[in-house]
């Protein structure tokens, strides 16, 4: 009877599991028959630098509105289809869409996508979200590729060469999710990348928690001895704003500064900042 959750720890199985079951079942069967172009939609959340507060860039975060089963979390559809082909589908509509985005915001501003393990694992899938990004225009090196840390365990060797290519191809490479997998420093110097994502949950630990932020603090200046940019995510208050400048972090995300937003949104919210309308009037607030 001895199931295992998705950190691997052994559970009971349960009636809880079976209707768990029969809705990843179901959300399965309805993200198979999804026509993504239409039912795919994407948000946008910045990036900002800690210091200048000028974007860095917006993360793309995929929206799925299905006709049957209305609107379903990302944290549900993406690790259903992680489990099967289907994420390479999602991924490619997800890449197209948020190129095509990025194209009309200025230079400087880049664009997060977020790859899954199985994308890095699969020549196939590898060659054709190359060809996605040749054909956007976009120059590659405006385009940062997110790929978690457990992600990587599942054929290291492997992934290492992928994300070598595509930082060939002068993509930038963050590690999102820091901290929640089964992180191994000794790895990590050894991938080539450009940036490290602290996770939330560190960020939100920080509140009234003197270890928390101790550890928060060693993170940062753990990245920045491996030469490499800190971003912090989930940054929800201006105290956890202030420490994390402090510590030197580099770039940092969350509500503080801004929601994900809808497409259509992201020119407006840009040229509101380029007017110093944000979001230094939030931090503030
Ligand atoms: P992620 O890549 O770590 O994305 C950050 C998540 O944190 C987003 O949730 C975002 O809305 C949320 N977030 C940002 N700031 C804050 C904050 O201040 N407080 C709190 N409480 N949350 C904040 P979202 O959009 O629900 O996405 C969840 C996860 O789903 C993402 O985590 C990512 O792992 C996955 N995901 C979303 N879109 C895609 C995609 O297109 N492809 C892949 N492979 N995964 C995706
Ligand atoms: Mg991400
Ligand atoms: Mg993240
Ligand atoms: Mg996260």
């Amino acid at each position: 009877h001895a199931k295992q959750n998705h950190r691997g720890e052994a559970v009971l199985f349960t009636p809880e599991h079976e209707t768990n079951m029969r809705m990843i079942a179901q959300i399965e069967q309805c993200l198979r028959r999804a026509n993504l172009e239409q039912e795919i939609q994407l948000e946008f959340q910045p990036l900002f630098d800690a210091v200048e507060q000028t974007i860095v860039s917006f993360e793309a975060l995929a929206r799925w509105n299905s006709p049957e089963l209305g609107a379903v979390s990302p944290n549900l559809f993406v690790p259903v289809a992680e489990r099967s082909e289907i994420i390479h589908a999602l991924t490619r509509t997800v890449l197209r869409k948020a190129l095509k985005a990025a194209r009309s915001w200025p230079d400087y501003v880049g664009v997060s996508l977020n790859l899954s393990a199985r994308d890095l694992l699969s020549p196939r899938a590898l060659t054709q979200i190359v060809a996605i990004i040749e054909a956007s225009g976009v120059k590659t090196s405006r385009i940062d590729i997110e790929v978690t840390e457990t992600s990587l365990l599942t054929d290291f060797v492997k992934a290492e060469a992928a994300l070598a290519m595509l930082k060939r191809l002068g993509l930038k490479i963050s590690l999102d999710d820091f901290g929640t997998g089964y992180s191994s420093l000794a790895y990590i110097h050894r991938l080539p990348l450009d940036k490290i994502k602290i996770d939330r949950s560190f960020i939100q630990e920080m509140h009234g928690n003197g270890v928390a932020r101790d550890i928060v603090k060693s993170l940062i200046g753990l990245i920045g001895n491996l030469k490499l940019q800190c971003v912090t995510e989930g940054v929800e208050t201006s105290e956890q704003f202030d420490l994390l400048r402090k510590f030197g972090c580099n770039v940092v995300q969350g509500f503080l500064f801004s929601r994900p937003i809808p497409q259509d949104e992201a020119p407006r919210f840009i040229a509101e900042v380029e007017a110093g309308r944000r979001p230094a009037e939030r931090a503030a607030g």
